[in-house]
Order: structure tokens, then sequence, then C-alpha cells
């Protein structure tokens, strides 16, 4: 880059020079034009000199040069047990909107291995209210202005864009050969993506990634914010194991309105760049423990921002659910239980081994004593019951909710799914 900026440097000055010796006044606008082209690349080389090189390794080494030191600092907490696995994993992000596009963001800071990126709009003034996209970048399709800020903020990650409606007949087969390309993907055991984010906006856009993803037997995590922009929820979709998009989709029953009529054509929807980084970040902290493996990965997680209420629930999926690949993934899941209950029960004969054993070796030099988690829990959920006078419970504490969501397991699903809208319409109503 120095060679570059001399070289320009030089080149002004024989400019100069020429321009001085020159008589003929004709070529003089030439010359001007000329000098004008040297100053813009100057300053172009020179706004390319804040970008960092690439980093081999994810160094733990704590020093402000490194990138990664923070995240890498998770591993010395305890938190996460090997970081940089992340740098394995590849993630398509459908829609790169307000959730999406934050979204990307997010995981590119975090030094995910590879994104695919997924969008056919422009980026428009109207935008602007959100985050990520710049007014400079007006014009250009999100896709491409996506990968220009991405890949400066992180060169190692591996950004792959795709300029495509995934909703056309064209779309669908780039979209689908593109999440089973293996010859990209970075882990070898991968089928090519590791994790599906559907940041899109429609009904139809979502309908055909539960599509792609049932049949490719693919995990994806959906998210959607509301069109008056004060709720929002995320979900995570396991083929066959969790409700598909098709077996209740979770606007639908959180609101009793079908989505299909909530997109009306020539509305203005409104937007809030809080409610949709709120969203993105539920979105990708759940990627983040699903793929690092860490924590407890929500299986639903809604959003309401005029009541600051957070609701969780389990969906299993429909046995008349309309989709066929999602019939067979129920029939393969249903296939496997045996597999899964030998997995389960020889999981709780080593946790029990492991306390027996800890039981054992445990010197207790220090006096300390160790509260078992469920009694805390317990003594939380006594205080929290504990309101002063005059104030009431307006919903149900989460404890309750878990409650009741436990209570319908026992019953089969399809009564399973109506309970759930009765208590979901209940709490929209008041
Ligand atoms: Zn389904």
């Amino acid at each position: 880059m120095a060679g570059m900026e001399i070289e320009l440097k030089e080149m002004l000055s024989d400019l100069d020079n020429l321009q001085r010796s020159l008589s003929d006044p004709s070529s003089q606008a030439s010359l001007i034009k000329m000098r004008s082209r040297v100053e813009n690349l100057t300053a172009l080389v020179n706004s390319g000199q804040g970008r960092r090189s690439k980093v081999k390794d994810m160094s733990a080494e704590v020093v402000d040069s490194n990138p990664y030191s923070r995240l890498m600092a998770l591993q010395r907490m305890g938190i996460v047990d090997n970081y940089e696995r992340i740098r394995d994993f590849s993630v398509a992000i459908v829609g790169i909107g307000g959730v999406g596009s934050v979204a990307a963001e997010m995981l590119t800071r975090c030094g995910i291995g590879r994104l695919l990126l997924y969008d056919y709009d422009k980026v428009e003034l109207a935008n602007m209210n959100r985050l990520f996209f710049r007014p400079e970048q007006c014009g250009m399709t999100k896709t491409d202005a996506a990968v220009q800020t991405l890949s400066d903020i992180n060169p190692d990650v591996v950004l792959e864009s795709y300029t495509l409606n995934i909703t056309t007949v064209q779309g669908f087969e780039t979209f689908m050969a593109s999440l089973t390309n293996k010859a990209n993907s970075l882990s070898k055991d991968s089928t090519g993506v590791d994790l599906v984010l559907s940041c899109v906006d429609n009904y139809e856009a979502r309908m055909v990634v539960n599509q792609a993803c049932n049949e490719l037997k693919q995990t994806w995590m959906e998210s959607g914010v509301s069109e008056d922009a004060v709720s929002g929820h995320i979900q995570l979709l396991i083929p066959g194991e969790t409700a598909c998009f098709a077996c209740a989709p979770p606007l639908v029953v959180a609101s009793g309105v079908d989505e299909r009529t909530l997109k009306r054509e020539g509305v203005c929807a409104a937007s809030l760049p809080t409610t949709m980084g709120v969203v993105a970040g539920l979105l990708v902290q759940n990627t983040l423990k699903y793929l690092l493996k860490f924590g407890q990965v929500s299986p639903y997680l809604g959003y309401n921002a005029l009541k600051d209420y957070f609701p969780t629930m389990q969906m299993r999926p429909n046995p008349q659910c309309s989709n066929a690949a999602c019939l067979e993934r129920q029939e393969e899941y249903k296939l496997t239980k045996p597999e899964r209950d030998a997995a389960a029960k020889a999981k709780m004969e080593e946790e029990a081994l492991t306390v027996t054993e800890s039981a054992i070796h445990l010197d207790n030099e220090w006096n300390i004593c160790v509260v078992d988690d469920d009694e805390q829990d317990k003594k939380d959920a006594q205080t929290r019951d504990v309101l002063p006078e005059g104030l009431v419970h307006e919903l149900p504490t989460a404890d309750e909710y878990q409650r009741l969501t436990a209570q319908e397991e026992a019953v089969n699903s399809a009564d399973d799914l109506e309970e759930l809208k009765r208590q979901l319409e209940a709490l929209n109503a008041d």
C-alpha cells in the first residue's frame, strides 16, 4: 500500500511538470481531469489502509490487536468448550433486511467460518431507519452492499452472495444447490451448511425455506417482526422433531390472525431498528448456542415490546401437516426413538456417575457450599410470587407457563396445538 501511495504522489508531480511545459491550452482540460483521477485513486488507497489482514489462527492472546481475544475469553471463562470451532461452520441467511443484515454482521464479528447471503432487493433510503446499510449504498443490491461491509469488518469470513428470489423456480433451484454444495463446505462431515436462518418478511418465502429444509433434512431457525414493529419471534425448526412452518406458523398461532392477510398490498409496514435489533440478537444468540453447544437452545421465543413479555413454548410436529416432506421426516424421527432413548439413558447414567465421583473426591478445603441450581430456582420463584400489596401479575410467570407446557406433553399433539392456540389467544386478548 505504501508503495502505491508513493507512485501516485510521483504521478501527480509528473502531471504538474507536464502542465507547466505544455503551452497548448486545449490539453489543459485533459490534464486537470487526469489530476483529479490520480487524487481519487490516492483517496481510495488511503481509505483501504484501515482494512485488517486475514488472521490464520484464532489466538486467545490478550492484546488490543487481536480481533478474537474477547471471544476466545468465553472459552477461558468456561462458557464455551471450544470457541475456535466457529470457523468450521457455514450459516445461510435468507433475506438481508432489517433482521438478516444485523444477524449477518453479528456472525461476521463473531468470526463465523462461512456465510451464504440471499436477497433480490436493492438498498433504499427508506431502509435507513434500520441498522447496517448506509446512505451511500442506495441503489446497490443488498447482497453486494452486505459483502462490501462484511468483508471490511472481518476478511476471515468466507462470503457467498446470491442475488435471487427463492420463490421463483430458478431461484429455488439455485437455493437448493447452494445449500448442498459440499465443495465449498468447511467441515468434511457437513452436508453443505450447518444452519439456515430465515429472515424474510413474507409468508410465501417462509414456506419456500420450510419446503427446502424439510426436503434436505436441514435444521433452520425462523425469525419475524410484526408489521406494527412492536413484536417479533424466533423459532428453531428441526424437520421431523419439531413443528415445521406448515404445521403451525408462529404468527398465525400467536395472534389468531392468518399472516397471509397481514401483508396487505400498498400498506406501508412500520419498522423499528430496536425491535429488529432485539430479534436479530435473539436469533444469533440462539445460533451461537446451537452451533457451539452451550446453554439452552430456545425452541420458540417471542418478544412483545409493549409489555416486555417474552413467551416461550415448544411445538411438536402436526401429524396432519400439509407438507409431504414434513410427514416423511416425522416418520423417520419416530423410527429413531429406540436410539434416542438409549442415548438419553447412557447420558443419565454418566451424569449419575460423575455426581458420585465428585462427592467422593471433593475435599472441601474452603468450606464452599454449592447451592443446587434447582433449589435456587425454587427460591427465586418464591420471591417472585411475593408482590407488594395492590400489585398483581398481569401475565403468567415463565414457571407457570413451563408447567402448562409440560402438562400438554401428555396430551396428543392435535389437542396440544388447539390448547396452545386457546392460551395464546387468551394472552393476546388483554
Ligand atoms: Zn409440518
